[in-house]
């Protein structure tokens, strides 16, 4: 996919205003973890480099178009302002005569960030005269907030009505990525898929079939799809619902000769719980009643790591188990540990399955970690995303 980034335009003494997505977790007023923040320093420092005049805008925290004093930006302006060693103006405002006064005195290079831009109701509903007052701030609109793409708000997608806008470099990183696998990839081309339930991940599985030469389902998803064929699983997370759901996607897997792998044993636990009892049983013996699979068992294991490592594109979304719980975390961390052993070029999106990386301290296992979890899976779906769709128009 062609997009213009923020390497393609004139920057020197612009205003430019920057979408980020410094959404982080906060408690009480500490940031717990900065990666959002440490993922937009690559575009910063560019913009810095080239003399722009830097007017950041994001997110934090859910607000619903009201001032929510614990939801300022001031922690995140600071802890930027540590991580670049540079000064990080904060204004108390993201529109208004307050703002354009301070951006007038930006010195190129000089970086404002903007208040929590939900704290304005005209954000979310994508109100065009919001759009165009933040618009107003600046000469261009560079999008570096991937994992806000998927949503229509002012300063994602109205901004653009009103700049010429282009993609940031995380924004171009992402788009690369998930396209490169997405609309040219190499073969075979592996998606593997778990997570709770089938029911988040329909649009998902719907949309790899259509590209995937092999599906492998595990984590509690499997469930359903086992349970679909007749399989007793006592007491494990299966959605009822959802059975004839699965059926059809096993039949569309056929129909588009893509081959479909689930798992063939599981690890049962007692209850549900991290020293739960646990024993290990072959998939088609079902789970007695009383128990649940909490995780993929050895055999499986071997058999999606092989598919893995057979395989020239992996997509991975979604975790084998509980892997929260130490003693069903196996087949999480078999999965991960194949990926870090393959050529293969892999992708891995979705935050739960992100923080199973991190958590089996796997993250330089794969080519691409993407750091939306919300906006990669839609994008995974096939979805537009209306952050990007605002890159490829002519402006
Ligand atoms: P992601 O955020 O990567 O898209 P999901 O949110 O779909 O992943 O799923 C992650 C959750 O699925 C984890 O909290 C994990 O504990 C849970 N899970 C995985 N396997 C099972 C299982 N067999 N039974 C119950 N929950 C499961
Ligand atoms: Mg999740």
């Amino acid at each position: 996919m062609e997009i213009k980034t923020l390497k393609d335009v004139q920057l020197d003494g612009r205003r430019v205003l920057v979408r980020a997505d410094f959404n982080v977790p906060m408690d009480n007023g500490q940031i717990t973890d900065d990666t959002r923040i440490r993922m937009v320093l690559p575009t910063i420092s560019y913009l810095i480099g080239r003399g722009a005049r830097i007017i950041l805008v994001s997110h934090l925290g859910r607000p619903k178009g009201a001032v929510k004093e614990e939801l300022r930006l001031d922690p995140v302006a600071q802890h930027l302002s540590n991580l670049l060693g540079v000064e990080v103006l904060k204004a108390d405002s993201a529109v208004g005569s307050e703002v354009a006064e301070a951006v007038s005195h930006l010195g190129k290079g000089s970086i404002l960030m903007l208040e929590n831009i939900r704290f304005y109701p005209g954000e979310e509903s994508n109100d065009p005269d919001f759009a165009r007052q933040l618009a107003s701030l600046a000469d261009i609109f560079v999008n570096d907030a991937f994992g806000t793409s998927h949503r229509a708000h002012a300063s994602t997608a109205g901004v653009a009505d009103y700049l010429p806008t282009v993609a940031g470099l995380l924004m171009a990183k992402e788009i690369d990525m998930l396209s490169r696998v997405m609309e040219k990839p190499a073969r075979p081309f592996v998606a593997i898929i778990g997570g709770a339930k089938v029911s988040d991940k329909i649009g998902v599985i719907r949309n790899l079939l259509d590209k995937v030469d092999s599906l492998v389902i595990g984590g509690g998803m499997a469930n359903t799809f086992l349970a679909a064929q007749g399989i007793e699983m006592g007491q494990s997370l299966v959605e009822q619902d959802k059975l004839e759901l699965a059926r059809e996607l096993m039949k569309l897997a056929e129909q588009k000769d893509v081959e479909l792998l689930l798992p063939v044993d599981l690890v049962l636990a007692e209850e549900f719980s991290a020293s739960a009892n646990s024993r290990t049983v072959d998939a088609g013996q079902g789970v007695p009643s009383g128990w649940q699979a909490l995780d993929i068992g050895p055999k499986s294991c071997q058999l999606f790591s092989k598919k893995i490592a057979d395989a020239a594109t992996v997509v991975w979304n979604g975790p084998m188990g509980v892997f929260e719980f130490d003693a069903f975390a196996a087949g999480t961390d078999a999965v991960a540990a194949a990926l870090a052993e393959s050529e293969s070029f892999s992708l891995v999106g979705g935050g739960d399955s992100v923080a199973a990386l991190e958590k089996l301290g796997k993250t330089g296992a794969v080519d691409h970690i993407s750091t939306g979890g919300g906006a990669s899976l839609e994008y995974l779906e096939g979805k537009e995303l209306p952050g990007i769709s605002v890159l490829k128009g002519e402006k």
